[in-house]
């Protein structure tokens, strides 16, 4: 509490000076400041940070691979009824639903987290607490994310905040790897389609941090076929292994612009018997990513002519003996877009950023947004306080000083868009 009533004042003034700048329909955070609710939710967020920790921490040891995040999902639904939350569901593929009804429907503010870690079963998520510090695969990404969401709920209910919109509060399935944003894209294409007005997703990171720019990408797995033999005996037809060593110099040569900032990389390649044998099979794994969806299929068009004129060059090598064929598997998709700085969701952010003290930072990430966003639904993921480092490996650790500002800043900007 201390922090938010010495930062309130100078977050007024600010607010003051750039008051025409937001939309009429919502609220000013610099003004909701001197909502008594608003207040005591506030510092209900700060007065209960030890027990969110305690909860980050809770969460973080139920295990939650790819693909598997039933049980962490069944506990976050046990504590969304003991916090209040009504019409609380698992919709098909896992996501896990609750909703704070306002006086109306609309608008509909969703608020999420994601449930699903990056480790595989078997990983050791015990949480290991020194200080201010935890340390846990997972504990920041989306431990911390699911932890702040709680923190909102709970405090909007102790400080008695009344809402005209309604929030849903989700936690979500598949936000990492090859889960492909399934939870989102499940959620705003069935789910809860046409009926969400506005998305915040809560990933780690500092309550300053606002990720407005989702990047985008492709990944293919590529698969080159043969009938394969003997090294020596067989010696004369076209090799599996051989086109893809072609494909890959040549992926490895594809020019891409700096901005957009695009990228590819070849991740995993695999395949081959023995090392007296011409393989039959062989595989690589590519991610390209870009900020923009143009920019993003102009390297998959380069990719693409690289892979046909790869396996053009290695049968012609051998006049089309033991022709190699290739299969080209997408695995993942995420669209690339962006939520402007001048939209009002993105103000109303960055104006509880600054009622809050603090100073705004914009950035471009790969996040459940990305789904919101290419469908032009205003969007942004925001931090949900502390520092975490090391996301996705196994030393991720959180430091908690003033974390308790990350649920506070959200809920501020969540009660702004819908009062
Ligand atoms: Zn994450």
């Amino acid at each position: 509490m201390k922090s938010l009533l010495r930062h309130s004042l100078f977050g007024c003034v600010v607010a003051l000076l750039s008051a025409t700048s937001i939309l009429s329909a919502a609220v000013e955070p610099a003004t909701l400041l001197n909502d008594p609710t608003v207040k005591a939710a506030l510092a209900a967020v700060e007065r209960n940070e030890p027990e969110t920790l305690n909860l980050q921490a809770r969460l973080t040891e139920i295990p939650a691979p790819p693909f598997n995040e039933t049980a962490r999902g069944l506990e976050v639904k046990r504590l969304f009824e003991q916090l209040g939350l009504k019409d609380i569901r698992v919709d098909k593929v896992g996501n896990v639903i609750g909703v704070r009804p306002g006086a109306l429907a609309k608008p509909n503010v969703v608020v999420a987290a994601h449930l699903d870690t990056v480790f595989p079963e078997g990983t050791d998520v015990r949480v290991k607490r020194d200080g201010k510090f935890l340390r846990a695969p997972g504990i920041g990404d989306d431990g911390r994310g699911l932890a702040a969401m709680l923190s909102v709920i709970r405090a909007l209910d102790e400080g008695g905040v009344k809402t005209t919109g309604s929030i849903t509060f989700v936690a979500n399935v598949g936000e990492e790897g090859l889960g492909d944003l399934r939870g989102v894209k499940e959620l705003f294409n069935v789910t809860l389609k046409g009926k969400i007005d506005s998305f915040i997703s809560i990933e780690p990171g500092s309550q300053n941090r606002i990720t407005n720019a989702g990047v985008g990408s492709y990944r293919y797995r590529v698969t080159f076929k043969g009938p394969g033999g003997h090294s020596y005996g067989a010696f004369g037809m076209a090799n599996p292994i051989h086109a893809l060593g072609r494909a890959i110099a040549k992926i490895g040569d594809i020019t891409v612009p700096a901005k957009p900032k695009t990228t590819f990389n070849v991740g995993r390649i695999n395949g081959g018997t023995s090392v007296n044998s011409i393989a039959f099979e062989t595989w690589f794994e590519v991610d390209m990513r870009s900020e923009t969806m143009a920019a993003l299929d102009a390297v998959r068009d380069q990719f693409n002519a690289a892979i046909a004129d790869s396996v053009k060059a290695e049968n012609a090598r051998w006049k089309n003996r033991g022709a190699v064929s290739v299969d080209i598997e997408m695995v993942g998709l995420r669209p690339a877009g962006q939520t402007p700085e001048d939209s009002s969701i993105v103000k109303i952010a960055s104006a509880s950023v600054t009622a809050m003290g603090g100073i705004p930072s914009y950035g471009a990430g790969s996040t459940d947004s990305n789904v919101p966003m290419q469908l032009s639904i205003p969007a942004v993921t925001l931090g949900g306080g502390g520092e975490s480092s090391r996301a996705h490996s196994l030393d991720e650790s959180f430091d908690s000083t003033n974390s308790h500002l990350g649920p506070q800043a959200v809920l501020l900007t969540v009660v702004a868009l819908v009062r």
